[in-house]
């Protein structure tokens, strides 16, 4: 049984670390799909800079150049803070038995006991890790993280297929370096900030942000 892997984000905007990063883990792990789940309201995070359907609207662009990437809109359907674990366990009530896999980059691995319910995650999905430059992926994790990674860490894919959920791992993948973050900001300091970004993002993507004036610099500062 194919399991179903998703991989949350703000996707505020989605760019090559997200795509690739969802891509490159799909075809390690020889999954057919790999689904981006936008969320409506983050819980960890400021509001997003760019609106649900703004965010929407690229998540389609980027991810129509990968046949491999689908979107679930579910949590921008749900009301209420976007928590991951209502996600896992609306997919889990779809189909008990099948394997569920949570992807996660290293930064938002590490912050997992910040999550809402985030020990119950495990019992609901496998969680597959990836790394992120900049970022240490087992080094020095906060303390109740860490006894999960030493109970649970596997290097064994079959693992993920073996149980539907209770796993955690490392899937080896190239890490980008790049973030929305560092996309937003330089897309905020005007021509010379875009011209820095290309390549980081789709063109579809970045042609959206153009004629929608998204992260544009303040109106005051140009
Ligand atoms: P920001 O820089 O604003 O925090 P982000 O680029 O991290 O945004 P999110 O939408 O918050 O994007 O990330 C969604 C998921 O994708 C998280 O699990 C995050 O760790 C992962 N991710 C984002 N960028 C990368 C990347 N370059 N490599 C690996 N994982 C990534």
């Amino acid at each position: 049984m194919e399991p179903v892997a998703v991989l949350g984000g703000t996707f505020d905007p989605v760019h090559y670390g997200h795509l690739r990063f969802a891509d490159d883990a799909r075809r390690a792990l020889g999954l057919s799909e790999v689904r981006l789940v936008p969320a409506r309201d983050p819980p960890h995070r400021e509001g997003p800079a760019a609106s649900a359907a703004d965010r929407l609207a690229m998540l389609r662009l980027g991810a129509a150049e990968f046949p491999g990437l689908a979107i679930d809109e579910r949590e921008l359907a749900r009301p209420g803070k976007s928590y991951t674990v209502l996600t896992l366990e609306e997919l889990r009530g779809e189909d008990p038995a099948r394997p569920l896999l949570l992807l996660v980059g290293a930064d938002a691995f590490r912050g997992l006991p910040t999550w809402h319910r985030w020990r119950e995650i495990f019992a609901l999905a496998h969680v597959v890790v990836v790394a992120r430059p900049g970022v240490a992926l087992a080094a020095d994790l906060p303390e109740p993280l860490a006894a999960e990674w030493h109970a649970r860490r596997t290097g064994d894919p079959a693992a993920l297929l073996s149980a539907p959920a209770g796993a955690i791992y490392e899937a080896r993948v190239s890490p980008q370096p790049i973030s929305a973050t560092v996309i937003r900001a330089q897309l905020a300091r005007g021509p010379a900030g875009r011209a820095a970004v290309d390549g980081l993002l789709p063109r579809d993507v970045l042609t959206y942000i153009d004629r929608h004036r998204l992260y544009s610099p303040p109106t005051d500062a140009t």
